[in-house]
């Protein structure tokens, strides 16, 4: 009976915020992203896998997390990205947040020997129990967080030029904590201050996401700059739906080849309310897990596409989905509701 109520008035919330959200104000339009090679046209992103991860070293204590075998890495994801980029893929953004592996030099340097257009990220990873949020952080407000990640975004990433193109966050499990409530705040204050869309991780929890919902609410931000990030974790198809229509974006990142016929039956239920154009598709891949084999991110080219194409999609849908879907999620610019 509590987890109905609970529901209810997330369904309701949902309801508020979609007569809210009819009039988004966007301002600082500037129809870019940057890139790790400089700020490119969004348009020129093509098809882009919004959920990746290059290389990590999730797992391993934070304070090694940057350290990698680079010639082994660089051996190993290379050739990698050049076979994804022969399956058609254009642009990866990739979601290895500061202190689990996020090295803005190597990054560049894949896309400068692969083509591919590689956009990195700022904030801090919330999830995996805290382990990867810096200590300052806990005793930092919302506003001095957003000081760190916004410098990044006006002067670069550990002295390079490298700007991030989104803010990656995440909520552990559960009730949202106050730590990962902070950063979300602080997310927010990015966004106004930058334009940057908020990648979060959230998963199969209702809790989460009705949190991050009313935080955008009380700072009179759209659910259009926030992207429901493992959104294919979560049970409620409903939620997703309502979440959709109040303009959230809802990534499903984790296909693979095993899992290709639930992706279509999920998609299914986004075609027939007219919400395919709210849906992201990535794999949660990973070209260097803490040095070990690459996590595969193909199954989207070599599986799912011909399958949507099977089953009754056709190719301007998934071109909707894979090519327009993330350059309006990704599009620098502050989503304001009023
Ligand atoms: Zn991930």
């Amino acid at each position: 009976m509590k987890h109905c109520i609970s529901k209810f008035r997330i369904l309701l919330f949902l309801v508020f915020l979609l007569t809210a959200c009819q009039q988004v104000n966007s301002s600082r339009n500037s129809g870019i992203i940057h890139t790790v090679d400089g700020p490119v046209k969004v348009d020129q992103l093509k098809f882009t896998l919004p959920h990746e991860h290059l290389m990590s070293n999730f797992g391993k204590d934070p304070g090694e997390a940057t350290q990698y075998d680079e010639a082994a890495l660089l051996r190993q994801v290379i050739p990698y990205l050049r076979k994804i980029k022969s399956l058609g893929v254009n642009s990866i953004l990739d979601c290895t947040t500061a202190y689990f592996g996020r090295r803005v030099d190597l990054l560049k340097k894949m896309a400068d020997s692969t083509d591919i257009q590689i956009v990195t990220n700022t904030g801090f990873y919330g999830a995996a129990d805290d382990r990867y949020v810096p200590e300052f952080a806990f005793s930092a407000t919302a506003e001095e967080i957003s000081k760190v990640w916004i410098r990044e975004f006006e002067d670069g990433i550990d002295g390079t030029e490298v700007r991030p193109g989104f803010v990656k966050l995440a909520f552990d499990d559960g009730m949202p904590s106050e730590i990962d409530k902070k950063l979300f705040t602080a997310g927010i204050l990015t966004h106004l201050n930058t334009g940057l869309t908020l990648a979060v991780h959230t998963g199969n929890n209702p809790e989460a996401v009705t949190a991050q919902l009313k935080l955008l609410a009380q700072y009179h931000v759209s659910p259009e700059a926030w992207v429901w990030v493992h959104a294919h974790l979560a049970e409620d198809v409903q939620l997703l739906l309502s979440a959709a229509s109040a303009g959230a974006w809802i990534s499903l990142d984790g296909a693979k080849e095993s899992n290709v016929q639930e992706y279509i039956n999920r998609m299914e239920k986004f075609k027939s309310q007219n919400l395919l154009h709210k849906i992201l598709l990535s794999h949660d891949g990973d070209g260097f897990p803490m040095g070990g084999e690459i996590r595969e991110f193909e199954a989207i080219p070599r599986h799912l596409i011909p399958a949507m194409l099977a089953n009754g999609f056709t190719e301007k849908e998934v071109d909707q989905i894979t090519v327009r879907n993330p350059k309006e999620a990704f599009k620098i610019r502050t989503r304001r509701t009023e």
